[in-house]
């Protein structure tokens, strides 16, 4: 599987010059399978260079299909969907991923981000791509060669997102964003997840001493002892909080690094950042 990101920011886009080392853009990440399978992972602002780079492909044409998954509909995660031309281009087809919430069905909350009230688009019917929703379960499905497990776990006490873990052959990868560990049951949960995943692309927006005050988000510690509990090789680190400057994600990284190296232990560590390619 080849990763991509393009959308590394928690909460809101960050379009200053301090932050587009990592890149300034709401959550999405792209995972294309070796049939040229394409899953894409969340539809934050990300969602819409995605677009600009799909449409010199089928794509442009009318003829790209891929596969959605929405870890829940937090606007960080959605907002890029409305936007890029390939959404709008007849024939293309989507498959949308994502759960249901008390405040509706997962295509009602979609619609509703397209309401007059927010969008001069007013209504998924007037996107004219084919849209397939589907409300997420434990059921394991394919997208070709791609086998897709997902999870749900809590966003605080009001909230749950899914995870996803994504199997080619002998290599998979998981990807969970906005979790926040409330039980030791639900840490156990993670654990069977993630077990022995070539990478984990967590969400880690705070460190532990800053993440007192908020009750929606694990901390970077909580993903580095679940990485190393589960047996992954390697860890992203992902949503970054939006205030965190270039810089101090460079610096957060050297600390954590050097902990792990203290600890002779043998995972590697990363933060996601917009472009590179990762073979996984
Ligand atoms: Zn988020």
């Amino acid at each position: 599987m080849r990763v991509q990101f393009w959308g590394v920011r928690g909460a809101v886009p960050t379009p200053s010059i301090e932050y587009l080392r990592y890149g300034g853009n709401t959550c999405c990440t792209a995972v294309s399978g070796a049939q040229g399978e394409l899953v894409v992972l969340d539809a934050g602002t990300g969602f819409c260079q995605l677009g600009d780079a799909l449409v010199s492909g089928p794509f442009g044409q009318g003829q790209g299909e891929m596969v959605l998954l929405l870890s829940h509909t937090h606007l960080d995660h959605i907002l890029g969907f409305p936007f890029p031309g390939m959404i709008h281009c007849p024939g293309n087809l989507f498959h949308i991923y994502g759960p249901d919430s008390t405040r509706g069905s997962l295509t009602a909350v979609c619609n509703g981000l397209l309401s007059p009230a927010y969008s001069p688009v007013y209504s998924l019917e007037n996107i004219s791509a084919r849209q397939a929703f589907h409300t997420i379960n434990t059921q394991p499905f394919q997208a070709g060669g791609l086998t897709i497990r997902a999870w749900p776990f809590p966003h605080g006490e009001h909230m749950s997102i899914w995870a996803y873990r994504i199997t080619e052959g002998d290599h998979s990868l998981v990807y969970i964003t906005d979790v926040r560990y409330t039980s030791e049951q639900i840490r156990t949960d993670a654990i069977a997840l993630f077990a022995d995943a070539d990478l984990l692309i967590h969400s880690a927006p705070y460190m532990r001493d800053e993440s007192v005050q908020n009750h929606s988000h694990c901390c970077v510690e909580d993903a580095i002892d679940l990485a190393q509990a589960a047996g992954v090789r390697s860890l992203m680190l992902f949503h970054h909080a939006p205030g965190r400057t270039d810089d101090q994600i460079d610096t957060l990284l050297a600390h954590y690094r050097t902990l792990l190296a203290q600890q002779q232990s043998p995972l590697h560590l990363e933060a996601a950042r917009e472009g590179p390619v990762i073979e996984v």
